[in-house]
């Protein structure tokens, strides 16, 4: 009699670490493919971020540098452009510099072309980041749906980004001397001509501008730090980063430029995913992989051979470990692999 509380505790805890246990099984068992992702955006932060070893290391990533300026999304030092320096930092930088990047751009529309906007899911840093703040939003229960309009709308202002970039660096290449550059930024850009590209990326104020925004804390510099275009780079990101709480990928769904290129290309990509229709119970029924999408495609609108979202999915998987009736099938060139 004595001993019978304790011992319905005990089967209690007992009941309750095997639940535990079996939900972080089932946990396991379900996100496959998150887990995956997570282990590949993780290395890729903390292997060939370039700015994780200028910034804790002390050092620039060295010998292997060269290596990661040529994949697309990952942040390299000392790019003419911005201080990250992906695929199309490089593609612009070169531009600027009065050569056409033939090499560059056959990479991008090849690698975009086989494996989609798998980078943008897989790779880049600033989607690692947003995943993170996106599933605390879902954690807090505050994700929202964008409505429609909105959305349509939203989803063209990174065309519109890429398309000014273009224009305020397209002279450059018909520039007839190599100073051409610096004077045209220095004269008609001010602060913005000195790093065009680094304003709208995500990654480099993540990686670049708060490690130095800390280190002026740190040197009481913070005065000259916030010259120029900076103050207006903060409120802008401030409020990007609040809004990826609510509507996950915010910024990769409308603002990064780098989505606007690769997007029309990854439209027909080789990888892809497709639907089945002779599982897949419909939106009425279930929907739920819709509800997970962190793009916001209307997945149950796309095409059975192919979801493409006009080349906004990033090849995450949510939609396909999250359906109850596995209708959601990775795919090459339209067919089941
Ligand atoms: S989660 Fe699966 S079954 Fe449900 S609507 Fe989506 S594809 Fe169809
Ligand atoms: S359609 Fe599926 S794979 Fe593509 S972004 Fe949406 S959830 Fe991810």
């Amino acid at each position: 009699m004595l001993f019978y509380p304790l011992l319905t505790m005990i089967s209690r805890l007992e009941k309750d670490s095997i639940g535990m246990a079996a939900r972080v099984k089932n946990y396991f068992k379900t996100h496959k493919i998150t887990l995956a992702r997570r282990v590949v955006q993780i290395l890729v932060l903390l292997g060939i971020t370039a700015p994780f070893w200028t910034y804790f290391f002390g050092s620039s990533a060295g010998v292997i540098e060269p290596m990661f300026r040529y994949l697309p999304f990952i942040s390299a030092p000392q790019s003419e452009m911005s201080n990250s320096g992906g695929f199309l930092e490089l593609i612009l930088g070169s531009v600027v510099g009065r050569v056409f990047p033939f090499l560059l751009i056959g990479l991008l529309f090849m690698i975009t072309l086989v494996f989609g906007r798998a980078s943008c899911g897989w790779l880049c840093p600033a989607g690692l980041f947003q995943d993170i703040t996106g599933w605390a939003g879902e954690v807090g229960n505050v994700r929202r749906d964008m409505g429609k309009n909105g959305h349509e709308f939203l989803r063209k202002v990174k065309n519109w980004i890429l398309i000014i970039l273009v224009i305020i660096l397209l002279p450059a290449l018909f520039a007839l001397s190599d100073d051409f550059y610096t004077d045209y930024t220095q004269t008609v850009l001010g602060d913005f001509g000195k790093n065009p590209l680094g304003f709208w990326s995500l990654d480099q104020f993540l990686s670049v501008f708060i490690p130095d925004f800390l280190v002026a804390t740190a040197d009481g510099g913070l005065d000259e730090f916030f010259s120029g275009v900076r103050i207006a780079q903060l409120l802008f990101y401030f409020v990007i980063i609040i809004l990826t709480f609510y509507f996950p990928r915010f910024y990769c769904r409308y603002f990064c430029p780098y989505a606007a290129v690769s997007k029309p290309i990854s439209h027909y990509s080789i990888l892809t995913l497709s639907r089945n229709p002779a599982k897949c119970v419909g939106r009425k029924e279930c929907g739920m992989c819709e509800s997970v999408c962190p793009m916001q495609i209307r997945i149950l609108d796309e095409n059975f051979a192919k979801i493409s979202g006009e080349g906004e999915c990033i090849l995450c998987g949510r939609c396909k470990e999250t359906c109850p009736y596995d209708a959601i099938e990775v795919s090459a060139f339209s067919r089941r692999v």
